[in-house]
């Protein structure tokens, strides 16, 4: 329920009818996000999104046993905000590409932690064969046939189809046959063909990005969304973003959880021009998309890349779900984050009581496995 607060301060902010648009249900237009950006009392834009989270989730708050595996940092890519990619494997560059023995490693020494899910992203390696890939799933799953396998991006996917000759289906078929479950949002970055020119031109489209988890769909594999925020994008450009992702949603059903994600300013080529995204900003972005993505269940603030107090206050402003315990995390702590390197359960416990919700251990389809009442 809106308190009468929350009530006046958004009648206040000339948000009255944006305000009864939600209370009945009704689809926002594009403007109406755009003008939620640019509203100035963020309270009153985050009690809005807040209502709607709690009336979906309760007081529930989502997390996994997670780890993640980056098997290499080579990529023949060069998105201009990317601290992670390296051009060759090479010490002194920072480069590396595990051998499949040692990625495979990684992942099963974590077994004895009760980890539920691998999250596998790699950078575009110029000549790993395409058996590196499957053989990598494969063996995970042979030797952990419960574990879930959250792997390679639309990106990825997209690279893979170019470099071995098929197509977008047959890849994910393959795969699905080597293990894969579901796939990570990765890569979205912004969808705007301005922006992607100026940030990431050597990669994906947006239309090849939004094909890839249309294909991943079609076959039964959820997938996650992602957009990159706090760049060059204008606000219209960030709406038009997840506008794009609610249609793709209306058509496929195929979406698990959006996931907005804060540019790190540290290490690559834009770092000096652009500052990292202000809490302000992060706040409205997962209020805004909480209110417009009305077919996603769920919004996720990745803690590793927002921060842990600002994941806690997010909990507060439309989001759900704050990712896992995350061990090995590589992509954002490259890029300065300086969050731990992962959580133990009852830190991640502790993290989400202190901002008042109730953490709810989650599969990574999103079944509920354990709630952790106090
Ligand atoms: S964001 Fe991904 S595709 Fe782009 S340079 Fe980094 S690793 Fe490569």
């Amino acid at each position: 329920m809106l308190s009468n607060l929350a009530h006046r301060a958004l009648e206040r902010a000339g948000l009255g009818p944006i305000r009864d648009k939600v209370l009945s249900k009704e689809r926002l237009t594009e403007e109406d996000a755009v003008r939620l950006f640019e509203v100035k009392d963020l309270a009153a834009v985050g009690a809005l999104a807040n209502h709607v989270r709690e009336e979906r989730h309760g007081n529930l708050a989502f997390y996994n046993r997670n780890v993640h595996l980056n098997p290499t940092n080579v990529c023949v890519a060069s998105c201009k905000f990317c601290s992670f990619a390296r051009l060759d494997d090479q010490e002194a560059s920072e480069g590396y590409t595990f051998q499949l023995d040692e990625a495979v490693e990684k992942v099963l020494s974590r077994k004895p932690l009760g980890v539920t899910e691998v999250h596998i992203v790699c950078g575009l390696h110029p000549t790993l064969p395409w058996e590196y890939y499957t053989e990598l799933l494969r063996r995970i799953r042979a030797a952990w046939p419960e574990i879930a396998l959250k792997a390679y991006t639309a990106v990825e996917i997209h690279f893979f189809a170019q470099k071995f000759g098929k197509s977008y289906a047959q890849v994910l078929t393959e795969l699905k046959a080597a293990g894969l479950d579901t796939m990570p949002g990765g890569g979205a970055e912004i969808f705007a063909k301005r922006v992607r020119r100026k940030i990431c031109d050597d990669k994906a489209t947006a239309e090849e990005w939004l094909e890839v988890h249309r294909t991943a769909h079609r076959l039964g594999i959820k997938t996650n969304a992602t957009m990159l925020y706090g760049t060059i994008e204008t606000l219209a450009e960030r709406v038009d973003h997840m506008a794009r992702l609610r249609a793709l949603q209306d058509e496929t059903g195929g979406f698990q959880v959006f996931i907005p994600l804060a540019f790190h300013p540290e290490h690559n080529m834009i770092g000096k021009a652009f500052p990292k995204p202000t809490g302000y900003d992060g706040l409205r972005t997962y209020a805004v998309s909480r209110l417009f993505l009305d077919n996603f269940d769920h919004v996720k603030a990745y803690w590793v890349s927002l921060g842990e107090r600002m994941a806690q206050t997010a909990l507060s402003f439309g989001v759900d779900d704050v990712d896992g315990t995350v061990l090995e995390e590589r992509i954002y702590h490259m890029a300065g984050s300086h969050v731990p390197q992962g959580q133990t359960e009852s830190s991640f416990h502790r993290l989400i009581r202190l901002a008042g919700r109730v953490p709810a251990e989650r599969d990574s389809l999103y079944h509920v496995l354990k709630v952790h009442e106090a």
